[in-house]
């Protein structure tokens, strides 16, 4: 494959998760959220990764549903599917999410980005999570592409951190008040939303006007 791949992370990057993260929490007890962090540890331990809809099925909810209730609040931040189109053009873009692969297509769906992505990699796909040097060893394996010819790019350290240290060109999107308190790591591009993300891969900006 002699295409450049690009590894995009989707929530908080793509769009804004945090107020469905809330509605979805509104809806459980203080006991039930009390334990979240506890069963996802205990279920990675388990499985070598967590998804949502494996700690939540441990407290006898359905995360699928759940989030399907609250589908109409998944929408892309704007100008990115616009930036997304003109990116596709240069790179193959490859989701790569800490997610369960049948709430991360719900949502690529319904944020209206599928035609710009040409593959998903999820936790469960994975068999481990983002941190973990194994899961971006996996990546390019599958991408059949050296690290060099790959990037990634993300709202977190946790996405970017582990591409760095392996010659991908990282990109970390500060989009959060916490990220002004933690120190970049060398070999880390940072900016402040999506929409700067082209130019700092050396892409065009836009290549389509519509929105
Ligand atoms: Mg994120």
């Amino acid at each position: 494959m002699s295409r450049k791949i690009l590894f995009l992370d989707l929530d908080g990057t793509l769009w804004d998760e945090r107020p469905v993260r809330e509605a979805i929490e509104g809806t459980m007890t203080n006991e039930q959220l009390n334990v979240l962090p506890e069963i996802a540890a205990r279920v990675r331990r388990n499985l070598g990764y967590y998804t949502w809809t494996e700690v939540y099925r441990e407290l006898g909810l359905d995360y699928p549903l759940l989030l399907a209730q609250h589908a109409g609040a998944i929408e892309p931040y704007p100008g990115v599917r616009k930036v997304l189109r003109a990116l596709a053009d240069d790179w193959s873009i490859w989701i790569a999410t800490d997610g369960g692969l049948d709430y991360s297509r719900f949502k690529i769906d319904r944020l209206g980005i599928g035609p710009s992505i040409s593959r998903v990699l999820t936790s469960d796909f994975m068999r481990t999570m983002k941190d973990d040097p194994t899961w971006w060893r996996r990546a390019l394996d599958h991408a059949g592409c050296p690290a060099r010819d790959a990037a990634a790019v993300g709202d977190s350290l946790w996405d970017v951190t582990v591409p760095a240290t392996l010659g991908m060109r990282a990109i970390w999107i500060q989009n959060t008040p916490q990220a002004d308190h933690l120190t970049t790591p060398p070999g880390i591009v940072c900016c402040r939303s999506f929409l700067e993300v082209p130019p700092l891969l050396g892409s065009k900006q836009s290549g389509h006007s519509s929105p």
